[in-house]
């Protein structure tokens, strides 16, 4: 059986793996992300440290990246205002240094094949992978090919109804201030409400902002997208009771429009959180150098 290694590359850490699914996790190790250098350096090393050969390593990494194989940017981050970053070739010197095959990806398309292999994503050609943490970021599979299109989508910087009467805050995106990361991220939330999101208690406002957020894209991915399914990671999903104000905010917003019993009846399987837990991301990167070989 082929051992794969997978990187899912964040922002704050880097979660390392090896094996080839979830019943075979070898070995894992996870550290903060600093500078390129240092950081990528770790992870080749935790890799040629292991005793086993690998057959392709996935990078599951932050962007904006380019994922086309055929570009000279390949395995890439790009543009990323992420100190010292930006065009880092964190995908080129992983493999010239393991001489194995590359996968790479965003994280949450990564995260998105790794629920398609062996997660909530299982049997489907076509859902949705957001993940809603210190960003928001959102991929996916499209009629069974992970979505890239252009570059690849960027589901957290879409721009939603804002009031500003109800909710002065400017928002938190560098780039569009009051997008949906800018509004609806866990930093936006520590922002907005003067302390960190999990200690706000279940019955706060800042849930049923939060949700009524979320609720608003959602809405507008499954008008655009169509996805048989919904997934929803990261940090903030964690919080208790907040999944279940989405899913009755997107009933409420849809208002019976789309007739499908997925949405009409079995919303608590049509929004979901991850199957594969907090494992996702890293199971993506599995996920994405197996793919690199076939
Ligand atoms: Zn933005």
């Amino acid at each position: 059986m082929a051992i794969f290694g997978g990187i899912e590359a964040g922002g704050t850490k880097f979660v390392c793996m090896v094996g080839s699914g979830p019943d075979d996790i070898r070995k894992e190790t996870r550290f903060p992300t600093t500078t390129p250098d240092e950081t990528i350096e770790k992870a080749i090393t935790f890799f040629q440290q292991q005793g086993e050969p690998l057959a392709a390593v996935g990078i599951a990494a932050f962007g904006p990246l380019d994922p086309d194989p055929n570009s000279p940017d390949f395995g890439k981050i790009t543009t990323t205002p992420k100190p010292g970053w930006a065009y880092a070739d964190i995908g080129g010197r992983v493999a010239r240094a393991l001489g194995i095959p590359l996968g790479f990806d965003t994280d949450v398309n990564g995260a998105a094949l790794g629920e398609y292999r062996w997660g909530a994503g299982c049997g489907l050609d076509t859902f949705l992978y957001l993940t809603i943490g210190t960003g928001i970021g959102g991929g996916g599979l499209m009629s069974g090919k992970l979505m890239h299109g252009l570059i690849h989508p960027e589901m957290g910087h879409i721009r939603l109804p804002h009031d500003l009467v109800r909710d002065p805050y400017p928002g938190h995106c560098p780039f569009h201030g009051d997008c949906l990361e800018g509004l609806a991220c866990g930093p936006a939330i520590e922002s907005r409400w003067g302390v960190r999101g999990e200690t706000l208690a279940a019955d706060h406002p800042a849930w049923e902002l939060e949700a009524e957020y979320l609720a608003l894209a959602l809405v507008n991915f499954i008008c655009t997208l169509s996805p048989q399914r919904i997934i929803l990671g990261g940090g903030v999903m964690a919080q208790e009771g907040l999944i279940e104000k989405v899913r009755q905010k997107v009933q409420g917003l849809l208002n019976g429009y789309i007739k499908s019993p997925a949405i009409l009846e079995q919303i608590d399987t049509y929004i979901v959180l991850p199957g594969l837990g907090n494992q996702a991301g890293g199971l993506g990167a599995i996920a994405l150098a197996e793919a690199a070989l076939s």
